[in-house]
């Protein structure tokens, strides 16, 4: 038998929340993102699900092939362009959409030898300093791509750093809409958060470009969690119980004796460790579903074990279900969310992070 732990994707979650994107922007159209290999769920077992979308938006041309090997006849863009010449050449003969940042990709283009005029995406770098052209540069960068005949179409795009809260996105917005005022070609601002947060940036983009709410993390968690944006777990991470141990008061739980019994207590031991993709720093009290109940995680997380808590649970025991997060048998929730908080850090690591040693199912 293979050891107990095992992920699920859910189709129908994400076909729910592609279509709570598609409420919350009716008229844009609707790049899914699924760069990180679907953001660790794997191309191929979203594929299906996210098809209604009007692109799929990622970084690697790999993967672009992967989506294009299912039969996707749709726009495709490079969110962050090529990155050699060459890289060029699969644009055309893929059809791929690019993103364009930087002068050295408008050189590359200008020296393609080609008859396909592409569809570049324009990127204008208002605040986030990441990638893209500031604002005083961003029009001479369009009238070199527009002179050029390898260029069919230029869309203008940019991307907020504070969608999610902080600094918000009033003043990106107004270096943007300023800079780009009187220039044709479609539009393209929102990521999820900006999508479910910012109907003002929704009611300029032709495109918006979700990831981690389409997987059905809240893009501004605390703030927000998944339910309030009516966002469906994709992603269950899921095993057993493989021990039980019966502690009495004063005995410790682990590496680094972490935890220490100060009661008479009952604990199982879990099929699922950091080199499974669960969090080493999550803490004692970290939330954990056994046979559907709330119970916690007690001392450290080891490569292949854990312990929970089963002083409350008198039910459960060798074998039970245990979800780390996602969607117990019984419905029963635990947002990935609410883990990535007790380990400091996001959904997007935690779902990316998910390790290749843990099979993956379709529901
Ligand atoms: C990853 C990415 C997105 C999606 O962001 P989410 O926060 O996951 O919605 C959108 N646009 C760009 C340019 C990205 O790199």
């Amino acid at each position: 038998m293979p050891r107990p732990i095992l992920a699920t994707v859910h189709s129908a979650a994400l076909r729910h929340n592609l279509q709570r994107q598609r409420q919350a922007a009716p008229d844009a159209k609707v790049w899914a993102v699924v760069k990180a290999n679907a953001y660790g769920h794997g191309i191929e077992r979203v594929f299906e699900s996210l098809r209604g979308c009007d692109g799929f938006a990622l970084l690697d041309l790999a993967e672009a092939e992967r989506v294009r090997a299912l039969g996707w006849r749709g726009p495709i863009l490079l969110l962050e362009g090529v990155f050699e010449p060459r890289d060029l050449e699969y644009c055309s003969r893929l059809d791929l959409w690019h993103t364009v940042h930087c002068d050295e990709q408008i050189d590359m283009l200008a020296a393609h030898k080609t008859n396909q005029g592409h569809r570049v995406f324009l990127k204008m770098n208002s605040g986030m300093n990441r990638l893209g052209f500031t604002p005083e540069r961003y029009r001479s960068a369009w009238a070199r791509l527009n002179a050029l005949h390898q260029v069919d179409e230029i869309s203008l795009m940019t991307h907020f750093s504070d969608a999610d809260g902080g600094c918000g996105i009033a003043q990106q917005m107004a270096r943007f809409t300023e800079a780009t005022q009187d220039l044709p070609g479609e539009r393209s601002l929102c990521n999820s958060a900006a999508t479910l947060r910012h109907p003002q940036a929704v009611a300029v983009s032709d495109w918006i470009r979700p990831g981690i709410s389409l997987y059905g993390s809240a893009p501004d968690y605390p703030l927000h969690h998944d339910l309030d944006w009516d966002l469906q777990p994709s992603l269950t991470l899921a095993s057993k119980i493989i021990a039980t141990q019966a502690l009495p008061a004063g005995a410790s739980i682990g590496y680094g004796s972490a935890f220490v019994a100060d009661q008479p207590m009952r604990i199982g031991v879990v099929a699922c460790g950091y080199a499974d993709g669960y969090p080493r720093v999550c803490p004692t009290g970290t939330p954990v579903l056994v046979q559907g109940e709330r119970t916690r995680l007690l001392g450290r997380v080891s490569m292949d074990m854990l312990a929970v808590d089963l002083t409350a649970l008198t039910h459960a025991g060798m074998g039970s279900e245990v979800t780390l997060w996602g969607r117990a048998s019984n419905g029963a929730l635990l947002g990935i969310d609410e883990i990535a908080h007790a380990a400091g850090t996001l959904a997007y690591e935690l779902m990316c992070a998910l390790s290749a040693r843990v099979a993956i199912q379709v529901d």
